[in-house]
């Protein structure tokens, strides 16, 4: 996509499934990328599919004072960062409100939610500091737009990530800051296992599959090229807005 290459990119949550696929793609379109995720291993391995000069930082998203470091470290490296994709995310508990237990509501809120308030917050100061215009993509999920009874605290983190988003373009705008969310249906990831195993194995995951009319689950590849596209010069226009990629189960 146009405007991407030369212009340096970080992702959250990329030493797996979306955020990993989002980073080899900005790579790929020729971005500096800085890849963040609290996992050493899986960080360092994906960065080094990313070519020479993938920065690989490990940090906690939902701790304020590693927000703030992984920033620090990826503008010590290469000089700013122009485009962010506020990712890292965690599923479950699964159970409806008689099964919701406080503090792992607090842990999936802090991950989910307040990893992207810091990301985002953060990402504000930087290109107002730097007074250059830039582009951010929040993954939300279907998960954000409906109803669910059955993940109440994930359903919760997905909806308030979209407020933030939505709030953080109406004051990027001025900058020249645009401010996108994807809300990914079911995608083939890393993720899918525990909730597959939630649900019921194998036969759920057929029924999840068929339930969308397309037949099939997403890929990480394609939620990154969304992603990327919502980051690049080909998406003016583009902000505050909510997209869904999900094989057509919300038409349905
Ligand atoms: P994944 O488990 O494959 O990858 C998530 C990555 O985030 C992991 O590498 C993990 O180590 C990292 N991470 C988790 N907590 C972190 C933290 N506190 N700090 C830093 N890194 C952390 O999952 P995925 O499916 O690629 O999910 C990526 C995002 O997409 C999440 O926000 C998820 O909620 C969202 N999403 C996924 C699906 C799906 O079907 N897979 C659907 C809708 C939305």
């Amino acid at each position: 996509f146009a405007g991407l290459a030369g212009r340096v990119a970080l992702v959250t949550g990329a030493g797996s499934g979306i955020g990993a696929a989002t980073a080899r793609r900005l790579a790929a379109e020729g971005c500096s990328v800085a890849l963040v995720d609290r996992d050493e291993d899986a960080v360092s391995a994906v960065a080094a599919g990313c070519g020479r000069g993938a920065l690989a930082l490990t940090a906690d998203v939902s701790e304020e004072a590693d927000a703030a470091e992984y920033l620090r470290a990826a503008v010590a490296r290469f000089g700013r960062v122009d485009l962010f994709h506020l990712n890292a995310g965690i599923p479950g508990p699964f159970g409806t409100f008689a099964d919701v237990d406080v503090a792992d509501y607090d842990r999936v809120v802090a991950v989910n939610q307040r990893g992207v308030l810091l990301g985002l917050r953060d990402a504000l100061r930087h290109f107002r500091a730097t007074a250059r215009p830039g582009a951010v993509v929040v993954t939300s999920s279907l998960a954000g737009l409906r109803a669910s009874a059955a993940i109440v605290p994930y359903t919760a983190s997905k909806h308030a990530v979209i407020g933030l988003a939505r709030s953080a373009a109406i004051e990027g705008a001025p900058l020249g800051v645009r401010v996108n969310v994807v809300a990914p249906g079911l995608i083939e990831t890393p993720m899918q296992s525990p909730l597959a195993e939630a649900l019921g194995g194998e036969p759920v995951v057929a029924a999840l599959r068929a339930h969308s009319p397309l037949g099939r689950m997403g890929t990480a590849d394609e939620v990154a090229a969304l992603v990327a596209f919502l980051l690049s010069d080909e998406a003016p226009y583009i902000t505050g807005a909510v997209h869904v990629i999900d094989g057509g189960v919300d038409a349905s």
